[in-house]
């Protein structure tokens, strides 16, 4: 059986103290053979602090976001070797706020995905939909297009990828998808993952969507869910320590 990942997503807070000071919370509380594999997503700028304070400790490090292109004239925008100058583990790609907030396509989430590949980096692959979508019946349609083009454009190095059902209505709202919802949608992207590769169960899919030390141990429980993607809950280390402990 493999094991579990839960992985923070810090989004646009922190400081080189408050970095340091979440980071020394989590590894004294963690010990040196957690539960499970476990990464903290901080902000571009601060990746290399990270990276420095979390050498040859059991957290990796990953990168919220990276560029779709290789290098150039891209204001702004990171590369996926820059990121792997930094030793990032993984990166996140399609989350529902760039989605959202700048307008990321499946076909942009895709690329980025491929990039992190070509780099050796894991890209942890967002999809979900939103409440109107689940409302309509329209989960399955949702969250499997924005699969479908990640598959369509990495091949057989899908199973590279690790997958991350994040209803949108559940991000940071206080509002989780219920055990039951989230097992439901995972065996639907499971089935698709089986029937683009013969190496899908090796396939992390994480849920992600107000994972609190509450509720984590019953999300974890589901078959399908190995490991969770986590947002406000990963700012506080005890509530993080409390759901890497509920992978055990
Ligand atoms: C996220 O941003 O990926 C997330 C799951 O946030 P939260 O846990 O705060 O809902």
């Amino acid at each position: 059986m493999k094991r579990k990942l839960i992985a923070g997503n810090w989004k646009m807070n922190g400081s080189l103290q408050a970095n340091a000071s979440l980071l020394q919370a989590i590894l004294a509380g963690m010990g040196a053979a957690p539960a499970c594999q476990v990464a903290v997503g901080v902000p571009a700028l601060y990746l290399a602090q990270c990276h420095a304070l979390l050498a040859g400790t059991a957290i990796d490090l990953a990168a919220q976001d990276v560029s779709a292109h290789e290098a150039g004239a891209y204001t702004g925008e990171v590369s996926a070797g820059m990121l792997k100058d930094f030793a990032v583990r993984f990166v996140i790609v399609g989350h529902s706020e760039r989605r959202q907030y700048h307008g990321e396509t499946d076909e942009i989430v895709a690329c980025k995905a491929q990039r992190a590949l070509a780099s050796g980096i894991t890209p942890i692959v967002c999809v979900g939909e939103t409440l109107a979508e689940r409302e309509a019946g329209r989960t399955d349609e949702v969250v499997k297009r924005q699969l479908a083009a990640v598959i369509h454009a990495n091949g057989h190095c899908i199973s590279e990828v690790v997958v991350a059902y994040e209803p949108v209505w559940a991000i940071g709202t206080g509002k989780t998808a219920s055990p039951e919802q989230a097992q439901q949608v995972h065996a639907v992207l499971r089935a698709q993952l089986h029937a683009a590769s013969e190496h899908s169960d090796r396939i992390h899919l994480l849920y992600g969507g107000s994972m609190n030390a509450a509720n984590a141990a019953a999300l974890l429980a589901q078959p399908d869910i190995d490991g969770g993607l986590i947002g406000g809950a990963a700012l506080k280390p005890q509530d993080f320590l409390t759901i890497i402990a509920a992978c055990a």
